[in-house]
This record gives structure tokens, sequence and C-alpha cells, in this order.
């Protein structure tokens, strides 16, 4: 097995190449950004805003692309209402602005395709599905065969990021599996669960649960999840989990 490569993360000065509107509340950046270098799925970086007065403000994004864009690095950003960083990225970033990056950061919940054929949960609460969609794409363009499946949680269907992966048939292949449940679903069209994700849902979309498991969404679903997979007797040393902050 290859060894995993950390390089110490500098901060870089990207370019935003395209902007796309994933729901009103959540806008996907793709940043060109030279000498990236080698990163994995599931890492995250540090991006920096500075105000004309000097003010600066750091926060950690996800990546959600693969590895195999290399340098074309894609952030998803949902905005918090307030949010010092993310109401700039919301409503003032556009295509050609500038953007100071420092990455790739973390090395505790990669995914590495070439690692072992074993099967893997990934659990997501919100926008804990951006690591997760990396790990999806890299097991895409790596050719990987493992059963991969993803339980993610949102609260309506307009709130589900990448809908044109998620809810494509072509993209869930090869072992490639979703499951979507929606906390606040207000249509008797929805088909699929309608609450929170309790160990019930958990036995039955994954069935076996001999897995490696990458649980990632605002801290109170994280710990709820991890608690659920240790009573269905999951060890915790077999899962992973990114915490995004303090609220839903
Ligand atoms: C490792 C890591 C990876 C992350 N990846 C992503 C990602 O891929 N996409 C993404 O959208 N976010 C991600 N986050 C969250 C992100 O770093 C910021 O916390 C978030 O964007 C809010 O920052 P802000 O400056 O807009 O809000 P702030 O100005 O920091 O906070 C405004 C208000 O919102 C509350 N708040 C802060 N963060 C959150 C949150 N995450 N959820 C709910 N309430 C919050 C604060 O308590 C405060 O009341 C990640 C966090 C971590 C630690």
């Amino acid at each position: 097995m290859a060894e995993i490569i950390k390089q110490t993360a500098e901060w870089r000065t990207g370019t935003i190449t395209e902007i796309i509107v994933e729901n009103p509340r959540v806008h996907s950046f793709t940043i060109d950004l030279p000498g990236l270098g080698v990163h994995y799925a599931g890492q995250h970086c540090d991006v920096r805003l500075t105000a004309p007065d000097g003010y600066q403000a750091t926060r950690a994004y996800s990546f959600a692309s693969p590895p195999e864009w290399g340098d074309k690095l894609q952030i998803t950003v949902q905005m918090i209402p307030g949010g010092e960083v993310s109401g700039y990225l919301d409503s003032a970033a556009k295509v050609g602005d500038q953007i100071e990056i420092k990455g790739p950061v973390g090395y505790h919940l990669i995914w590495r395709a070439s690692e072992n054929d074993r099967p893997v949960g990934l659990i997501a609460g919100g926008s804990g599905v951006v690591p997760l969609m990396s790990m999806l794409r890299h097991h895409k363009e790596s050719g990987a065969k493992n059963d991969m499946k993803l339980l993610y949680s949102a609260r309506t269907h307009q709130d589900l990021i990448y809908q044109s992966e998620i809810l494509n048939k072509d993209f869930l292949s090869d072992g490639r599996d979703a499951a979507i449940t929606l906390t606040e679903a207000k249509s008797t069209d929805w088909a699929g669960y309608d609450r929170l994700i309790d160990p019930a849902m958990i036995q039955e979309v994954f069935g076996d649960l001999d897995r490696d498991w990458y649980i990632c969404g605002p801290t109170p679903m994280v710990e709820a999840v991890a608690t659920h997979l240790t009573s269905l007797g999951v060890s915790p040393e077999l899962v992973k989990t990114e915490r995004f902050g303090p609220t839903g």
C-alpha cells in the first residue's frame, strides 16, 4: 500500500473559475490553484479573506473535488445567516476573483481507492456531504469497485447538494449508491425516508455493517450517528468523523 504523502500546507493564491448554484443557500466554487500538489479525498483547506483595512477571517472548507482533478479544486459553501466568510462568498465572490487558500489540511478523514477494497459507509448531514462527495467522485474517477454507500440527511429536497450526481443512476453505479432522508419533507411525493437518522435506518440502508465509516455534518448529528453505530456493534476504530459546526 502506498504511503500517504504529507505536505506542509502553504498559503497560495487561487482564481475562481466557476461558481455553481447548488441551491439557494449553497454554492460550489471551482478554483484554479496551481501548486496544490498531492491531496486526498476527505481533506480540507483554509480559506482566508482580507478586508481593505487588513482585517482577516479564516475558515475551513472541505475539498469537494477528487484528487484526480489535480489543481482544479472545488469547495462547496453553505451560507450561514450572519456568517462572515460564508456570507461573503455567497453574496460577493465572482468568477475571476483571487482567493487565498492553505491546503491540503487534515489526514484523519481521508479515503484512498488504492488502500483496500473494503465496503465503505458514508453518512452526511447538510453540507457534511462535501468531503464524502469527494470520496464518491474519487471512487468513480479511480475506477474503484468497493461497495460505497451514502446516507445523506437534508432538511428538504431543495436543500440537497450535488443533485445531478446523487440522484443520477449513471453516477450511482459500479458499487456507488445513495439513500436520502429529508427531515422536513413537505411533499407527499417524497417516497424516501423522512426522519432523523436512527439505528433502524442505518441497518436498512447499509445491511452489512462491517465497513469503514465516514461521518460528517453538524456536531449534534455526527455525535448521534456515531452513538447509533456503536449501539449497532460497530467498532469505534472503524468510524472516522468530521464536525462542521455548532448547530444544524
Ligand atoms: C474541517 C472543517 C471543514 C468544513 N467544511 C465545510 C464545507 O465544506 N462547507 C461548509 O459550508 N462549511 C464547512 N465548514 C464550516 C466552515 O468552516 C464555517 O464554520 C462556516 O462556513 C461558517 O463560517 P462563517 O464565517 O460564515 O460564520 P461565522 O461568522 O463563523 O459564524 C456565524 C454564526 O454561525 C454559527 N456557525 C458557525 N459555523 C457554523 C456551522 N458550520 N453550522 C452552523 N452554524 C455555524 C456561529 O456560531 C455564529 O453564530 C467546515 C468546518 C470544519 C471545521
